[in-house]
């Protein structure tokens, strides 16, 4: 059935690519058409610029006079998992609607282009090491093997594909968890913990890894991702998404 679907999906990709050379492409965010790309040149410019000031950290808007030292007012003396975040922008507007779309299959031809403007958003990501892996946040086989599609996977090969580094799945979930969108931070770390295992013999040791997701919201998904990356021996582990949600607080 993978197997049908990836078919499937490289068929429906072939066609779009065809596609796009007799008909313009139509801005997927405000439908007028697009020319090399299926992002209009405006939409592309709000893209590029929707992250604004943000936490090097947990990647969360801040405000321009607010403290930075050692992360912001939602991630300062925590424990995260991984070094550093980035986003196209917050999970609001056009970039919701982006990861909204991109969770269907079929719209997995959107991925090539948003890792390309994720990547031309964030200048620094470009300057990795040259051993560098890019790594998808995986789901769980029957997560995986229900939907036949990982949008985070889809993103992750763009973004390999742009930057010429390597593409690896050295991760392995290990638990199923159950939909925590209701799940306050210390619920979902407590449900991520021990999510996640590295393949034995994933050549880790002292690697960059660039971790990617579609959204990023309490960060104990990525976190937990990340802290068994590390445990294998990763050097250093940036978290990569589409969006920035707010994480829901704590009561
Ligand atoms: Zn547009
Ligand atoms: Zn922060």
């Amino acid at each position: 059935m993978f197997a049908t679907r990836q078919l499937q999906r490289w068929m429906a990709e072939g066609f779009r690519a065809m596609e796009a050379l007799v008909f313009p492409w139509v801005c997927p965010i405000c439908e007028e058409p697009g020319a090399d790309s299926p992002f209009c040149a405006s939409c592309r410019h709000d893209l590029l610029n929707a992250s604004g000031l943000v936490c090097t950290r947990c990647a969360m808007p801040m405000g321009p006079w607010s403290n930075r030292l050692g992360g912001c007012a939602e991630c300062r003396g925590r424990p995260l998992g991984f070094d550093a975040a980035m986003a196209l922008g917050p999970y609001e507007g056009p970039i919701r609607d982006l990861c909204l779309l991109l969770k269907r299959d079929r719209n997995a031809w959107l991925a090539p282009w948003l890792a390309n403007v994720l990547v031309d958003a964030h200048a620094e990501i470009q300057q990795m090491p040259a051993d560098s892996w890019v790594v998808p946040v995986p789901l769980h086989w029957k997560r995986q093997w229900q939907r036949g599609y990982n949008q985070a996977d889809a993103l992750a090969r763009g973004v390999s594909k742009r930057l010429s580094l390597r593409l690896a799945h050295p991760l392995r979930r290990v638990r199923s968890t159950p939909h925590l969108a209701f799940a306050g931070r210390s619920e979902r770390a407590k449900v991520m913990r021990d999510a996640f295992e590295v393949r034995r013999r994933a050549a880790l040791g002292g690697r960059t890894v660039l971790l990617v997701d579609d959204i990023l919201t309490t960060g104990a998904t990525c976190g937990a991702a990340a802290r068994a990356l590390k445990r294998a021996g990763a050097a250093r582990v940036v978290a990569l998404v589409i969006g920035r949600a707010e994480g829901i607080p704590l009561k």
